[in-house]
């Protein structure tokens, strides 16, 4: 019998974590649940039969998923965690997080004999809530295969490489949907300036080379209805590019595309709210061209 736990009930742990709670219950394992809110772990435990518990008795776990915003708030955790953690237990962090703090966590936790994985999600809360997101693995293949059955909120799940090869490819798909997202932007801004209909253009685009997940879904779905909604914060879509430009810089690599992406997603997020959905960052670009994506 297996005990999962889950730290980060946010818009894509809430529905994660609520998938393991429902594997447990079919299979009589336990899922324990904390989160910084007490009362959305409170909530989740009425709804979905998770337990809420205190940070000792969650590190007791054989698996602890974490899911929080940047690795600092992960490297905190670990922090206030270390007293409890059992030896043998894996700690699968979900956040999409940097390469470097994936191999200081796996290195502090080794030595408590803990062992870590970095595990980063892909696919938005739809996928959460279906219980489908993709996983891209860093990690030892054993401690992979050794976790791989309990994913009950996995759909693909691939191992990529060593600790933070997850992260590392997180970070550049990621930088990929910013590239996508805000290319497309100025794209309609330049057509919007010379009168054509947006909706004609992104029909032709979508049935044509130039489409992608921005054009396809985010854009229509998105900004042309003028509805933002938040479940992905442009904050959080900055930070994943700004790894995408620290890798950039570590390798030497020549990505001119991305590290311009990377510089562009960070002035956004300082004009635009963070808290608001990625997809918003396109009101800088209408900002910058005086019309408006509709
Ligand atoms: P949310 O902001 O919805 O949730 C963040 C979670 O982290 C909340 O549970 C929050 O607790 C908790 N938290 C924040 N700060 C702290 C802290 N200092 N100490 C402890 N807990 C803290 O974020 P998302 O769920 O959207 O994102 C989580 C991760 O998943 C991020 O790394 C993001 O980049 C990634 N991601 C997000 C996707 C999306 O579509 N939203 C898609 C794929 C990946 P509290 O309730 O108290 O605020």
């Amino acid at each position: 019998m297996t005990t999962t736990a889950f730290i980060g009930l946010g818009a894509m742990g809430g529905p994660m974590a609520a998938h393991l709670a429902r594997a447990a219950e079919a299979g009589g394992g336990r899922t324990l649940v904390w989160n910084r809110t007490a009362a959305k772990a409170q909530a989740h435990a009425a709804q979905y039969g998770s337990e809420a518990v205190s940070l000792p008795e969650l590190a007791q776990a054989d698996i602890l998923f974490t899911c929080l915003p940047t690795s600092a708030e992960v490297d905190a955790m670990l922090g206030e965690l270390r007293p409890h953690l059992r030896a043998g237990m894996y700690w699968v962090d979900c956040t999409s997080g940097h390469p470097d703090a994936a191999l200081r966590q796996h290195a502090a936790l080794a030595e408590l004999g803990v062992k870590f994985l970095d595990a980063p999600v892909s696919g938005g809360t739809k996928a959460a809530e279906a219980g489908n997101v993709t996983m891209m693995f860093g990690g030892a293949a054993q401690d992979f295969e050794a976790v791989r059955p309990h994913l009950a909120f996995g759909g693909r799940v691939v191992h990529v490489g060593s600790v933070g090869a997850g992260f590392a490819v997180k970070a550049i798909n990621n930088a990929l949907l910013a590239v996508n997202l805000w290319a497309t932007g100025e794209g309609l801004a330049v057509l919007a300036q010379g009168g054509v209909n947006l909706g004609a253009a992104l029909e032709v685009i979508n049935a044509s080379s130039g489409r992608s997940n921005a054009s396809e879904n985010l854009i229509p779905q998105r900004v042309l209805t003028r509805t933002f909604p938040a479940t992905f914060a442009l904050g959080l879509l900055a930070k994943d590019t700004g790894i995408a430009s620290d890798l950039i810089g570590q390798h030497k690599s020549s990505a001119p595309v991305l590290a311009q992406t990377a510089a562009l997603w960070r002035g956004a997020s300082r004009v635009i709210d963070p808290q608001e959905d990625h997809t918003a960052a396109l009101k800088l670009i209408e900002q910058m061209n005086g019309v408006t994506l509709t």
